[in-house]
């Protein structure tokens, strides 16, 4: 962790943890204490939103689950915290998968929709199940025992307070683990994910389980918090209150966590007095100006772009004077700042700020320290020496999208060790031919045999780890990530750590973190990128990205490679650095299908030259052979010329 960030976590904390010595109105002790709880949930919410990119709806009923853990094991059999906190984690991680693993099938509004409707199932089945849960008419429990003491209000507090900050170390954990970089890389491009090995599917569960533990750890501190849990407090409203906090926070971020939950707290009581109303409201928009004034004088910031924030914070502030009460305006002023924050702070809050005065997220210098010092060999050296020649075959395949046979009875073997081009006009087939090849697209008929394996009918992450890397003709970064993130993507396979060993840290973890830090600066090297490891993705010029995604690809330690039109775009300086990369990596002994335009290009590198034309396969053999041939000519001439 950057050095300012720990100071300011640790001030933090020990405010919180001497709130309640300074403060002894419980009302205002215990406000706190559920914004710590919320922003556990919080916590987990936005790995699922912030992260993967996916929307739950079905969180409060997570929370409920959790609640209605501690309650019924208090209840029924005089549970205590120690048993009553592992189970609801356990609990309503488990409910987590059950919704997660048909919900995640769908997405977007879908997935919306089924995680709505499991929410309202929890609320109906805890209704209705009196015989464990009272039904209505909830349960009440008290505070819990520790070591043989019966905790007061103020003692709860700091249980709440410990548990908050052991779930804000296991969230930062996990988010700046494998497993972060998992759930991040499949919202920044989900095809890549699953062609880098990091199956899109099982990830986007993998999360959902995770930030349903920690939905249930709050869940249960809000039961002994509240002292009296019942069904309809796990509604409609409270979900959607939580999927707010973390836009309106700031995803991505903790802090963002902690200001949503902290908002959703106390909005409502803020709504209900208007001279609070009125404090919070200027104090919003004097934050808002001056970070837009410094945020513009440093050039980080056009002054279009904050004019609208900075007067609609202004407008909201000036109508808190004209409003005599509050009551009749709830509503609408909820709302009008819930369009604003989703219109104009996409970012939230934190993103906002940190935007508009430059505040780098990651600090070069903290990643480095995490990186170590130690370089190899990077680029591994492919295995099979005494293998078949033929490294892939395919035979007959047809893939057909309604009437269009994009590919129609193509042959190809390639052979180990070789660069193989691909070309051919446009509309060819060439890329077609690439996702068939990595499980993208299923042929309609045909086979594909890869190291004497059928690939046809496996899965793109499948495919990947057993040795077909690529890179796809549109660039598909992970754009949020910075490059050497985007590498150790590729290096997800070499991790064998599980959520314990990244929450805890264990050797192996330490060990399979830095080796794969250190492979993924070695491959950055290897490209020529080492300069470039901690920009992010999308900031990288074209070219850049191009040769970042064969350092990426490289990192699966792929027996074949696959090209897409990798000098699509670069200049004659870059194209002469990729043949030259290319070159090397043939010499890592692997095997290359190289697509590409660029005549120079094919004919300086391949071996073998397969040309594509309407989805057939019209000539084949040396480059020179296959560049004479009156028929490429002509499909040349006849395509795009
Ligand atoms: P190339 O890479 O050789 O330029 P493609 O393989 O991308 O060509 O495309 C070959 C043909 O298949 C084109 O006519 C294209 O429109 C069509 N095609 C490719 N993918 C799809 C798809 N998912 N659905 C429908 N048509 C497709
Ligand atoms: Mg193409």
């Amino acid at each position: 962790m950057k050095r300012s960030h720990l100071l300011l976590a640790v001030i933090g904390i020990a405010a919180l943890a001497l709130f309640p010595v300074g403060v002894h109105n419980p009302y205002y002790i215990h406000l706190v204490e559920t914004i710590m709880i919320y922003a556990i949930v919080l916590f987990g919410l936005d790995i699922v939103v912030g992260y993967t990119g996916q929307v739950s709806l079905g969180h409060a009923g997570l929370f409920g689950v959790g609640a209605y853990t501690a309650g019924v094991l208090v209840l029924k059999l005089g549970a205590s915290i120690w048993l009553t906190v592992p189970a609801a984690i356990l609990i309503t991680a488990g409910f987590g998968a059950l919704l997660a693993l048909p919900a995640l099938r769908v997405s977007g509004p879908y997935l919306a929709m089924v995680t709505l409707a499991f929410g309202t199932i929890i609320q109906i089945l805890i209704n209705e199940m009196s015989f464990l849960t009272e039904g209505p008419l909830g349960i009440k429990l008290e505070k819990p025992d520790l070591f043989g003491h019966k905790l007061d209000e103020r003692e709860f507090y700091w249980v709440v307070l410990v548990l908050m900050v052991l779930a804000l170390v296991v969230v930062h954990r996990v988010l700046r683990s494998h497993l972060g970089r998992a759930f991040e890389a499949l919202r920044g491009s989900p095809v890549a994910s699953d062609c880098m090995g990091v199956s899109v599917y099982r990830y986007k569960v993998y999360a959902f389980v995770i930030s349903a533990g920690f939905a249930g750890l709050a869940g249960n501190l809000y039961a002994y918090s509240e002292q009296y849990i019942s069904p309809n407090t796990y509604n409609f409203e409270l979900t959607v209150l939580f999927l707010l906090a973390v836009i309106m926070g700031g995803r991505k971020s903790r802090i963002g966590s902690l200001v949503g939950a902290t908002i959703i707290v106390l909005l409502p009581k803020l709504l209900d007095d208007i001279e609070m109303f009125r404090y919070v409201s200027v104090a919003l928009a004097v934050l808002v100006a001056v970070s837009a004034v410094v945020g513009v004088r440093r050039g980080k910031s056009t002054a279009q772009q904050m004019a609208i924030p900075v007067v609609g914070t202004l407008l909201l502030a000036g109508l808190s004077f004209k409003l005599q009460s509050m009551t009749d305006w709830r509503l609408s002023i909820f709302g009008v700042i819930t369009l604003f924050v989703v219109y104009y702070l996409q970012d939230g809050i934190v993103g906002f700020v940190r935007n508009a005065l430059n505040l780098k997220q990651t600090s070069v210098a903290d990643q480095q320290a995490a990186i170590g010092v130690v370089r190899g060999d990077a680029v591994g050296t492919a295995a099979g020496g005494n293998a078949s020649p033929e490294l892939l075959k395919a035979s007959g395949v047809l893939m057909q999208f309604g009437g269009l046979k994009a590919l129609n009875n193509v042959d190809l073997v390639i052979k180990r060790g070789s660069i193989h081009g691909l070309i051919g006009p446009n509309g060819s087939g060439k890329s077609t031919m690439m996702n068939v090849l990595t499980g993208i697209y299923q042929p309609t008929a045909g086979s594909v045999a890869f190291a004497g394996q059928s690939v046809v009918g496996r899965t793109s992450s499948d495919i990947a780890l057993s040795g077909i890397a690529r890179t796809f003709q549109n660039v598909q970064l992970f754009g949020e990530m910075t490059a050497l993130q985007n590498v150790q993507v590729g290096l997800h396979h070499t991790f064998a750590s599980n959520l314990f060993d990244v929450a805890l840290h264990t050797p192996r973890y330490m060990r399979e973190s830095a080796g794969a830090a250190s492979r993924a600066l070695g491959l950055l090297q290897f490209v020529g990128l080492s300069d470039l490891a901690f920009e992010e993705a999308r900031n990288l010029p074209y070219g850049k990205q191009r040769l970042l995604e064969i350092a990426r690809a490289l990192a699966l330690d792929p027996q074949l490679l696959l090209l897409d039109e990798p000098a699509a775009g670069l200049t004659a300086p870059d194209i002469k650095e990729l043949i030259a990369i290319i070159r090397k990596i043939r010499e890592h002994g692997v095997t290359v299908i190289l697509i590409e335009h660029h005549m120079d290009v094919v004919m300086n590198l391949c071996d073998t030259v397969s040309v594509l034309d309407f989805g057939q396969k019209i000539a084949e053999g040396m480059p020179a052979q296959v560049q004479a041939d009156p028929k490429v000519i002509e499909a040349y001439l006849g395509g795009t010329a």
